[in-house]
């Protein structure tokens, strides 16, 4: 895998522009600056690395454009150490962000070859994210609470076992509804309650149920 000076300026080019859309925090880009966006999709995309584009990464998935890496990253609010869920490893790109980002990153996948393929590759980059197989409705309870959860996937309504698995003060973000969501992110405040605020549509694809072979 190579990131030579042309993918290293077309990464600067990138965080220039989302910097000018005022989207994200100067630690997510500082964050996003470090990680070689070519490493997480086919090759024949190469060249258009840097766009601000999803891409198909195979099984029907799309790694997620990076404006919206940016913003669900900023709207997690990330600590150092803190303990992240993800829904939705697909190819690994937004788990790998966070743990630059200093977060314990849990992500489960439920596509298999996705899954198998994703995990080989954030080994080999030395991540810290630890990936999971299996249906993220059920979340990770072996690992919870959670400080964060973030969904890269479209889900149709807020999965109550997740939130379950948010300590206090815990923030989700989601992307609600369909064929369109719209970027919700959840606080929640005490055992009973959660504030819940939107933050703009987008396109994701579904959340679905069970885990796939
Ligand atoms: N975070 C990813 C985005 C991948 S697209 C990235 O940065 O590339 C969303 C992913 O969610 C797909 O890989 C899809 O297979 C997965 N997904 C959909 N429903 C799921 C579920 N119930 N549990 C776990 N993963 C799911």
């Amino acid at each position: 895998m190579i990131d030579n000076f042309k993918h290293q300026g077309a990464r600067e080019k990138m965080i220039d522009l989302l910097r000018k859309k005022n989207i994200a925090s100067e630690q997510v880009l500082l964050a996003m600056k470090q990680v070689p966006r070519q490493f997480f999709i086919d090759s024949v995309f190469e060249k258009y690395a840097y766009d601000d584009k999803a891409f198909s990464i195979g099984e029907g998935q799309t790694i997620s454009q990076p404006s919206t890496v940016a913003i669900q990253s900023t709207l997690l609010d990330v600590v150092q150490g803190d303990k992240i869920l993800e829904v939705g490893t697909g190819s690994g790109y937004q788990a790998h962000v966070l743990h630059k980002l200093g977060a314990k990153v849990f992500s489960v996948e439920r596509q298999k070859i996705l899954f198998k393929k994703t995990r080989i590759l954030l080994n080999s980059l030395g991540s810290s994210v630890q990936t999971f197989y299996g249906d993220g409705y059920a979340g990770l309870p072996q690992h919870a609470p959670f400080d964060k959860i973030i969904v890269t996937c479209g889900a149709p309504v807020i999965p109550a076992t997740l939130v379950a698995q948010l300590k206090t003060g815990g923030i989700m973000v989601i992307p609600l509804g369909h064929p369109q969501q719209v970027m919700t992110r959840i606080i929640r405040k005490n055992e009973n309650d959660v504030d819940i605020t939107a933050h703009g549509n987008f396109h994701f694809v579904p959340m679905l149920g069970k885990k796939s072979v």
